[in-house]
């Protein structure tokens, strides 16, 4: 068997293949040292440094997100906790909303601190409570971890303000996963670097589990060394479906956005509702943030009934339309009752201390499903009157 690949006669492509290998072949020592040691030629070597594929999609992530640079990781909890290993040193400090996502808090809470990383927890509940927590540590942070639109309330932060409150050198990261382009532009507002789970909205077909890094060059530069060091890293495929799927991000993105309006109107309107979290509609306690930061709010629309656990569970199983799963940005419609599913494990002062009642409803739109039936199935579980 010849020791080469054949010519690539079909290299004029449209679209990019999917490159599934370990490692790449010099053809001599002259190639090995213009590929390797001078770099002055391109040239593939080892599976986990890189990949064709990959720079793909990290290319048009960065078309899309407006970013020097891109990284692809092999899910969003990877992209974060590179990330931060790779920025942060002991003795360093930094902040973390207290409603970012639960096992955002776990890498902050259990992993950093064994490093002699100091995390200060501040709720974004109240932007300007936020924002004095800031100016309070001002002068003392590395780094200032954001998430917005949170789950499962859907808080925002503005962002523009912690940028003016911390100035130019500390390093901002914000987590957009509930919010990517064409919803939010998070590196136009002063954000160093967004993060995505790139297994919701990005990916946007339920298929995939990733994670993408967008921002500024150097930043990139110093976290790509960490991740071809310690290998969380997407292989060639998880690549092309990203890929292939984020020609079809605005288009999910701006039908997602019309079918979380009607239904969020409609769930607004129900007697049986007695709180609605979503930031398109005037009631969110964030409302004017959404109008000045976010294009459109999203397939995700949370609500509370003022019963018992026990009693919204009832009402939860009978929805016929949503699986019951935790994601958001797949095709299908989800439900998953908040203290029953992703808090489970949270005791009555945990749920406090991040603001979710017993009675919260996700609801994550999934772009194959019509407002209506959404709507009519709603109707069909919810009670008439309020709880
Ligand atoms: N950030 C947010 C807001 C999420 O909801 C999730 C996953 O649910 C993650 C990060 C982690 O992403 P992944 O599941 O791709 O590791």
């Amino acid at each position: 068997m010849t020791k080469k690949r054949s010519p690539d006669v079909y290299a004029n492509s449209i679209e990019a293949p999917v490159y599934q290998s370990a490692s790449y072949y010099f053809d001599d020592a002259s190639h090995v040292k213009a590929g390797l040691h001078d770099l002055t030629t391109p040239a593939g070597r080892y599976g986990r440094y890189s990949n064709p594929t990959w720079l793909e999609v990290e290319a048009r992530v960065s078309e899309l997100t407006g970013a020097q640079s891109s990284l692809l990781f092999a899910s969003g909890m990877a992209a974060h906790f590179t990330t931060f290993i790779t920025l942060l040193k002991a003795g360093d400090e930094v902040v973390l909303p207290a409603e970012s996502y639960r096992q955002v808090r776990n890498v902050f809470h259990v992993i950093l601190p064994k490093f002699g990383i100091t995390v200060h927890e501040i709720s974004i509940r109240d932007p300007a409570a936020f924002l004095d927590g800031i100016r309070a540590l001002a002068g003392r942070l590395r780094l200032v971890h954001l998430e917005m639109p949170s789950s499962p309330h859907m808080y925002l932060i503005d962002v523009a303000q912690v940028r003016q409150i911390v100035g130019p050198d500390v390093i901002i990261t914000l987590d957009s996963s509930f919010s990517p382009p064409p919803n939010f532009y998070a590196l136009q507002w002063g954000v160093d670097l967004a993060l995505f789970s790139a297994t919701k909205y990005m990916g946007g077909h339920g298929d995939i589990v990733s994670g993408m890094l967008s921002g500024r060059q150097d930043l990139i530069e110093q976290i790509r060394w960490y991740r071809d060091t310690t290998g969380p890293v997407a292989d060639g495929n998880a690549a092309f479906l990203l890929r292939r799927s984020l020609y079809t991000l605005p288009l999910r993105m701006e039908r997602v956005n019309a079918l979380g309006m009607t239904v969020a109107r409609y769930l607004e309107a129900h007697p049986a509702v007695r709180k609605i979290y979503y930031t398109g509609l005037e009631s969110h306690p964030h409302f004017k943030l959404g109008q000045a930061y976010l294009a459109g709010h999203g397939g995700v629309i949370t609500f509370e009934l003022g019963l018992s656990e026990a009693a919204t569970a009832e009402i939860v199983d009978r929805l016929t339309v949503p699986f019951m799963a935790s994601n958001f940005g797949a095709p299908h419609t989800l439900v998953e009752q908040s203290t029953f599913f992703t808090y489970f494990e949270y005791d009555d002062a945990g749920l406090e201390s991040i603001g979710v009642d017993r009675s919260t409803i996700r609801l994550a739109l999934g772009y194959v499903n019509g407002a209506d039936e959404v709507i009519e199935d709603l109707d069909r579980a919810l009670p008439r009157a309020p709880g």
